[in-house]
C-alpha cells in the first residue's frame, strides 16, 4: 500500500473503551486511508490513569442526583500524557452543533484530542481548566461519546486529500452550498418496482445538455431544501440578497 508523504491528520482519543476504535473507520474509504497513513489515531485509556485497586474513574455528583460523573484528576493525567494534544474537543449533547462548516474546519486542523464522555458526563472543572470545545452531533443523548467521535472523524476523513476518488464530489454534496443535494438516478433508466409500477427518470438527465442538467439539479436542491429544511432555506435566501 502506497503511504502518504505528508504528516497524517491525527486524532488522540481519550476514552474508557479503546476497543471501540477504529470501528467503522477501519472499513471502506476511511479504512484504506488509515492504511495509507492519510490519517492516524491513538487511544488513551482513561482507566490506565486511575489510582487504587479499583481504578475508579467516576464518582457521585456533588449536590446529589442520578448517575456518576467522570473525575477531573484522572482525565487530566490521561490528557497530560499526550505530547501534542492540538485542538481539544469534548463530545457533548450541550455542545456547539456539528455541521459541514465545522467539519471542514476540523479536517484542516492537524491534530485533535477528543474526550469521549460516559455516565452523566465529565466534571466541569476539567473542561474549564483545559479549554475544551464542546461539540454535539445532534439533539439526542447517546450513552457515550465514542460513536459521536466516530461520526465527527468519518465526516472529516472523507475530506482529506486522497481519500475520495472524485475530488469534485464534496463541493456538490448536501450543505456544501447551503442547500440539500438534488436526487440521484442510475441504471436501469426504466424500472418496474415490486408493486408493478413503472418508474422512469427525469428526461433532462439523458438529454446530454449540461447547462439544463445543472439548472434542473439546482432547482431540485432548492425545492428539497425549502420543503425539508426551512432553516437552511432562509439562510440561503438571506445570503443570496
Ligand atoms: N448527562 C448528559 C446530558 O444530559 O447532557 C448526557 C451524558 S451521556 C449519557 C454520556 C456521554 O455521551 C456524554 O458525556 C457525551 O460525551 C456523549 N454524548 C451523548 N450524547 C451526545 C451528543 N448528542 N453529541 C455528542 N456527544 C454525546
Amino acid at each position: 500500500m502506497k503511504k502518504s508523504k505528508t504528516k497524517p491528520w491525527h486524532v488522540n482519543l481519550l476514552t474508557l473503551f479503546p476497543e471501540m476504535f477504529p470501528g467503522s473507520l477501519g472499513q471502506s474509504l476511511s479504512g484504506k486511508a488509515l492504511g495509507k497513513d492519510v490519517w492516524s489515531y491513538e487511544c488513551i485509556n482513561i482507566r490506565d490513569f486511575a489510582g487504587g485497586v479499583h481504578k475508579c474513574v467516576d464518582d457521585t455528583p456533588f449536590g446529589g442526583g442520578a448517575g456518576m460523573v467522570m473525575r477531573p484528576d484522572v482525565i487530566e493525567k490521561a490528557l497530560l500524557s499526550i505530547k501534542q494534544p492540538g485542538r481539544k474537543i469534548y463530545m457533548s449533547p450541550r455542545g456547539k452543533p456539528l455541521n459541514q462548516a465545522l467539519i471542514e474546519d476540523l479536517a484542516t486542523t492537524p491534530t485533535l484530542t477528543i474526550l469521549c464522555g460516559r455516565y452523566e458526563g465529565v466534571d466541569q472543572r476539567l473542561l474549564d481548566a483545559h479549554n475544551f470545545e464542546e461539540i454535539s452531533i445532534g439533539d439526542y443523548v447517546l450513552s457515550g461519546g465514542e460513536p459521536a467521535a466516530i461520526i465527527l472523524m468519518d465526516a472529516c476523513i472523507r475530506l482529506l486529500d486522497g481519500v475520495m476518488g472524485n475530488k469534485a464530489t464534496p463541493d456538490e454534496e448536501s450543505f456544501s452550498n447551503g442547500l440539500l443535494e438534488y436526487p440521484h438516478y442510475t441504471r436501469p433508466a426504466q424500472w418496474t418496482d415490486a408493486n408493478g409500477q413503472l418508474r422512469t427518470i427525469p428526461e433532462v438527465l439523458i438529454s446530454g445538455h449540461h447547462k439544463n442538467i445543472e439548472s434542473w439539479r439546482l432547482e431540485q436542491s432548492e425545492i428539497l431544501t425549502r420543503e425539508r429544511r426551512y432553516d437552511l432555506w432562509k439562510k440561503h435566501m438571506k445570503n443570496r440578497q
